[in-house]
């Protein structure tokens, strides 16, 4: 593949285990770790023109890629992390780690993203998942994004131009995110740390950390837990091939080793069968399974 003016790493057969937090995934043709916004654009372009499939990966958290792998483009975000904090506000680019970005957050006085210090993911799948916990969510302290979108126009857009629900944002699918302006209330140092020590107790104790997951497989049904549910169902510690519901948490699917998708797809329809009839509740996904 010809990629002129692209300074950030390129990579032929890439392993998507290595880019998942659950660590599964077929080999990916290309990927690429571009270094700034503008490469960003130069890649959306040259796939448009040589019509080579792309797509746009953060820390891979929320995702659950193919054992067939992908073809094309494989666009990794997480060498994009230049920031500018600003009096209660931050300009920063979409690969940013929106746990340290919690961190730093905390560090200046500035109160919003609290909720955020355990969550693995980039301040771009943060975005478009809407990503939340402990009663926050990332739209609260959203202000503006810059987006490259699908006609390949750069526009800055208002929190207000968006629109946003549990785990969901208007910009998934429509478009690369490619920065964010935050603003935050101010907030006593003190108890913005002690928060976050809280909230990463919380984790410590309920979710299974020390193996590969992606964070919660289902959503909430409204009103209830998943995890409860299938917990009640009888799921925890049962699996499918290397994958598992784990022991500690009903909403967490681990790998236990060498686990494929097609062993997470198998168990996450099994569950979403069982819990329909026993309880009559359909169980949505909130991973993504990433298949082009
Ligand atoms: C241990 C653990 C705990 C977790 N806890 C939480 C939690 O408490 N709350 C919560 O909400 N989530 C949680 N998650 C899930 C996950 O961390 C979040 O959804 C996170 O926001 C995903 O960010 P990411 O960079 O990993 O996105 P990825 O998984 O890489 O991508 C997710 C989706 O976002 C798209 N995307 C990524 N970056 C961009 C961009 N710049 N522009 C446009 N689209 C983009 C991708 O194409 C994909 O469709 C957890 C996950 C783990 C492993």
């Amino acid at each position: 593949m010809l990629l002129n003016g692209i300074e950030g790493r390129i990579e032929k057969n890439v392993s998507l285990k290595n880019l998942s937090t659950w660590r599964i995934g077929g080999t990916a043709e290309w990927v690429v770790w571009p270094k700034s916004v503008a490469e960003m654009e130069k890649l959306w372009r040259f796939s448009q023109q040589e019509n080579i499939p792309i797509r746009l990966i953060g820390r891979g958290s929320n995702l659950l890629f193919p054992d067939e792998g992908l073809k094309g483009i494989t666009v990794v975000t997480t060498s994009l992390t230049s920031e500018v904090w600003g009096e209660c506000s931050l300009q920063a680019e979409m690969g940013c780690s929106v746990a340290r970005l919690a961190q730093e957050a905390g560090e200046k006085g500035f109160s919003g993203l609290e909720f955020a210090r355990g969550i693995p993911g980039t301040l771009g799948g943060a975005i478009v998942m809407n990503a939340g916990a402990h009663g926050g969510e990332i739209q609260n302290v959203l202000y503006k994004v810059m987006v490259l979108t699908e006609e390949g126009q750069i526009e800055t857009l208002s929190k207000e131009e968006l629109t946003f629900g549990y785990r969901e944002c208007s910009l998934r699918g429509k478009g690369w995110i490619l920065a964010a302006e935050l603003k935050f209330k101010p907030g006593k140092i003190e108890t913005i740390k002690a928060q976050m020590a809280e909230n990463l107790a919380k984790r410590k104790a309920a979710q299974p950390l020390e193996l590969p997951n992606a964070g919660s497989v289902f959503r909430n049904p409204p009103g209830d837990s998943a995890g409860k549910l299938i917990e009640q169902a009888g799921w925890k510690g049962k699996g499918i091939g290397g994958a598992q519901v784990a022991s500690k948490h009903g909403n967490f699917i681990v790998n236990v080793g060498n686990a494929t998708a097609a062993d997470v797809l198998a168990l996450i329809q099994a569950i979403q069968r069982d819990v329909f009839e026993k309880y009559g509740v359909e169980l949505r996904t909130e991973v993504h399974y990433m298949t082009s």
